[in-house]
C-alpha cells in the first residue's frame, strides 16, 4: 500500500513539476519575446532627503505589461536570471533610463539614478565598460548612475569586493539593496567597501509598532555609520516612520509610498523642475 501510495504521490509531484516547468518555460519564452520587441518599460521612484522631502535621486524599476496584466519584477527577474536573459534586461533598463533621463541628469548634476543589477552583471568583467560607453554616448556622467546589488550576490566576499571595486573606480556609487535580509551581512560590511546600504522595508515597518525588532534599526544605522556608509531607508509609508528617520543626524535618505510611488519618467522630471 505504501509503495502504491508513494508511486501515486510521486506521479502527482511529477505532473505538478511538469506543469511548473511548462509554465516557467512559457514565461521565459514570453520574456525573451518581450525583450526582443523592446516591450519592457521603466518606472522611477523618488529617493528623498527624509528631513526635507527633497528628491536626491530616483530608483529605476523595470516594468512588464502583457495582455493588460502587470507581471511583477519579483516574478520575472528570477526567471531572467536563470534563463541567462538578465544581462540583456539590464542593458534594456539602462537604455530606457538614458533616453528618459539624460537631459534631466545634465540639468541636475547633484541628482542620480539608481539601477538594480544582478550578480551576472556585477561579475561580468565587461559590464563597466559597456555601461561607460552608453553613458558617454548619452553625455551622462558615470557618478550620476548608482548601482544596487543584493546581499546574495556578495556571498563570495573576495570576488564581490573585486567586482565592486572595478565599478567604483569608474565613479559609480554601489549600494547594498534590501540590507538585513541576507546572511552574515553585518560581518561582511566592513570588507566589501560599498558606498551605502538600503535598509529593507521589513525593518522600516517595525517603526511605529510595538514589535521587539524595533531595536534592530538603530543597530543597523549605528553599524553603517561606523563603516562610513550612506543610508537609504526603504518602504517609508507612514508619517510616524518618516518622523523617526527625519530626526536622525547625520541625515538619511529614504524612499517609500509616503514620498512617491514608482511612476513614469514625466512624473519624476516634474518633481525635479524648480518651482516657478
Ligand atoms: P527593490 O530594488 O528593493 O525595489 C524596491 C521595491 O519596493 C519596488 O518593488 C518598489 O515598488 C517597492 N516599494 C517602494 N516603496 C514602497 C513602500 O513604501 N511600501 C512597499 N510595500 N513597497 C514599496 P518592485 O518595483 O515590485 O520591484 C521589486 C524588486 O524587483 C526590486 O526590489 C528589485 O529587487 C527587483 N527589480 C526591479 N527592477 C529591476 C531591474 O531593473 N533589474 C533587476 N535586476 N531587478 C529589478
Ligand atoms: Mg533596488
Ligand atoms: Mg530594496
Ligand atoms: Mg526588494
Amino acid at each position: 500500500i505504501i509503495t502504491t501510495f508513494g508511486a501515486a504521490l510521486g506521479g502527482a509531484a511529477a505532473v505538478i513539476l511538469i506543469l511548473l516547468q511548462r509554465n516557467n518555460l512559457s514565461l521565459k519564452a514570453r520574456l525573451q519575446h518581450a525583450l526582443s520587441q523592446n516591450r519592457l518599460t521603466v518606472e522611477y521612484q523618488p529617493i528623498v532627503d527624509v528631513a526635507t522631502g527633497r528628491p536626491v535621486a530616483a530608483e529605476a524599476l523595470v516594468r512588464w505589461r502583457e495582455n493588460g496584466e502587470w507581471i511583477p519584477p519579483d516574478v520575472f527577474i528570477p526567471v531572467a536570471e536563470k534563463a541567462g536573459l538578465i544581462n540583456r534586461l539590464t542593458i534594456c533598463v539602462i537604455d530606457h533610463v538614458l533616453s528618459d533621463m539624460a537631459a534631466s541628469l545634465d540639468a541636475n548634476p547633484d541628482f542620480h539614478i539608481s539601477i538594480n543589477i544582478s550578480a551576472a552583471d556585477l561579475f561580468d568583467r565587461h559590464f563597466g565598460a559597456l555601461l561607460a560607453l552608453r553613458l558617454k554616448e548619452a553625455n551622462v556622467a558615470n557618478n550620476q548612475i548608482a548601482l544596487e546589488i543584493t546581499e546574495r550576490s556578495t556571498a563570495n566576499a573576495a570576488d564581490a569586493k573585486e567586482a565592486i571595486e572595478r565599478l567604483r573606480s569608474r565613479g559609480h556609487k554601489i549600494y547594498i539593496d534590501d540590507f538585513g535580509t541576507g546572511y552574515s551581512s553585518l560581518a561582511y560590511l566592513g570588507e566589501l567597501n560599498v558606498d551605502g546600504i538600503k535598509i529593507d522595508k521589513s525593518f522600516t515597518q517595525t517603526i511605529g509598532t510595538s514589535s521587539v525588532s524595533v531595536s534592530i534599526v538603530p543597530q543597523i544605522i549605528d553599524m553603517a555609520r561606523a563603516h562610513g556608509l550612506a543610508i537609504v531607508v526603504e518602504g517609508i509609508e507612514t508619517t510616524a516612520q518618516r518622523d523617526y528617520f527625519a530626526a536622525l543626524k547625520p541625515k538619511v535618505d529614504g524612499q517609500g509610498w509616503l514620498f512617491g510611488r514608482p511612476a513614469s519618467a514625466i512624473t519624476i522630471k516634474k518633481a525635479l523642475e524648480p518651482v516657478a
